[in-house]
């Protein structure tokens, strides 16, 4: 009977995190107020999370121009350098190029380079590397949203997909996490 009542405590514990997490995406930061004259929003510390260096500017330079405009801080955290046709030198200041277009502070601005997360459609990123990487900037940083790519990785690409699943993985096992996540701008609107 014991394994039964550590089965229906797990069940429960699970139940009560994802309402605890879906509660917490639904409501509104309490970060900070900003005043545009007009209205007043609340302003956000945002990660951008994406795999490789032009994923900012190919999928989501509207978004991220958009958040810049309503004086939210943004963070961008890049996986990887992209160096699957070994341009990752490149491709890295390129990143950065477009983050001063996009009015992103370069301090803001992460690349990685790590053995375990190389740019290619043949390389399987760890779901639970990613999801501790996620985790240390959402800490060092204060970060209450994420926004990354859907489900399909937005084109399909497997680091993409891996980065969704990262975040999810991180997202469904912490339990009372007081950041939210999304990858519309529905749940930022003012
Ligand atoms: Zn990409």
């Amino acid at each position: 009977m014991a394994w039964l009542f550590i089965v229906i405590l797990l069940i429960l514990l699970w139940v009560v995190s994802l309402c605890k997490i879906l509660h917490a995406s639904r409501s509104p930061s309490k970060v900070a107020f900003i005043s545009n004259g007009e209205a007043v929003f609340h302003k956000r510390n945002i990660l951008l999370v994406m795999a490789h260096p032009d994923d900012e500017s190919m999928f989501f330079s509207p978004t991220v121009i958009y958040l810049a405009s309503r004086l939210h801080s943004i963070h961008i955290l890049c996986m990887s350098i992209g160096n699957a046709d070994g341009k990752g030198s490149i491709r890295k200041e390129e990143l950065y190029q477009a983050c001063a277009v996009l009015k992103v502070p370069v301090q803001q601005v992460k690349i990685l380079d790590h053995p375990e997360l190389q740019d290619g459609f043949d390389k399987m990123w760890s779901r639970n590397l990613l999801a501790r990487i996620i985790e240390q900037e959402i800490s060092s940083h204060g970060i209450d949203l994420i926004i990354t790519f859907d489900n399909y990785g937005v084109s399909g690409h497997r680091n993409h997909c891996d980065v969704h699943q990262g975040i999810w993985f991180r997202k469904l096992f912490v339990a009372f996490s007081s950041y939210t996540y999304v990858n519309t701008l529905r749940k930022i609107s003012p």
